[in-house]
């Protein structure tokens, strides 16, 4: 692959980047898992190991675990494309020489980001935007929840948190090419895809009732205890 780079990205402008969000607990890492054996335009898809200053959930995670220290440091030194440390205690980033290493071996690399990052790669002028795919994996109100409260690897509070934030996650789809609602995982590969080829596709979420969905969860959902009323 031809990586040289132009005074104006950091990465070759012809290179592919695919974006790839999703609400927590919506089974990105499931999605994730399968697209690692697909190839896009013919070529493999990489998926990039973010950095994160979070604790580890459970083994296997795909994270570069740093202490808050070194992810200053990766921040102040400008080795990150993108990231976002508007998490209370903790942030995400994509290191740059991940993405550079997945071009260099002829591969596509997938960015498993929120929309801050999306929304930097667009704007920030490191790379050229129209290069970029991406889809947000959706679900409904009651099946993240349902998920997230089943799965055990968050507290409460963070359980808490990670609803809240769905909210405002669904108030930033526009920024993606394309939502696709999680259903079955195998429709949902062929779906991301399809869209990571270039096709367009039919946006069958509904935000808004995804909202008020949300909302009805967050005012039944008792601070004390997990208890759900669905
Ligand atoms: P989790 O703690 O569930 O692994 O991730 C929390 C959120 O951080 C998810 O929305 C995930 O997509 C996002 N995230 C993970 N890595 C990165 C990254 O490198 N950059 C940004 N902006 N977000 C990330």
């Amino acid at each position: 692959m031809n990586c040289t780079k132009n005074d104006a990205y950091i990465l070759p402008p012809e290179a592919n980047i695919l974006v790839m969000s999703g609400f927590s607990g919506v089974g990105k890492g499931t999605v994730c898992n399968l697209l690692k054996e697909q190839l896009v335009k013919g070529k493999p898809i990489e998926i990039i190991r973010s950095i994160t200053n979070r604790m580890p959930r459970f083994v296997g995670e795909n994270y570069t675990f740093v202490t808050k220290q070194q992810f200053a440091d990766y921040v102040s030194k400008n080795l990150l494309l993108e990231y976002n440390d508007d998490y209370s205690s903790c942030g995400y980033g994509t290191p740059i020489w991940e993405v550079e290493s997945a071009l260099v071996a002829g591969k596509i690399p997938l960015l498993e980001i929120d929309y801050v990052g999306l929304q930097k790669l667009l704007t920030q002028g490191k790379v050229n935007p129209s290069s970029i795919k991406s889809v947000f994996i959706a679900a409904s109100a009651e099946d993240i929840t349902m998920r997230l409260c089943g799965r055990g690897t968050e507290s409460d509070k963070e359980i808490l948190k990670r609803l809240q934030r769905s909210i405002d996650e669904a108030n930033h789809l526009d920024l993606y090419d394309a939502i696709i609602i999680n259903h079955n995982i195998a429709d949902t590969v062929e779906a991301v895809i399809n869209v990571f080829e270039g096709n367009p596709s039919k946006n069958l979420f509904d935000a808004v009732r995804f909202k008020t969905d949300m909302e009805k969860v967050l005012a039944t959902y008792s601070h004390d205890s997990m208890e759900m009323t669905f």
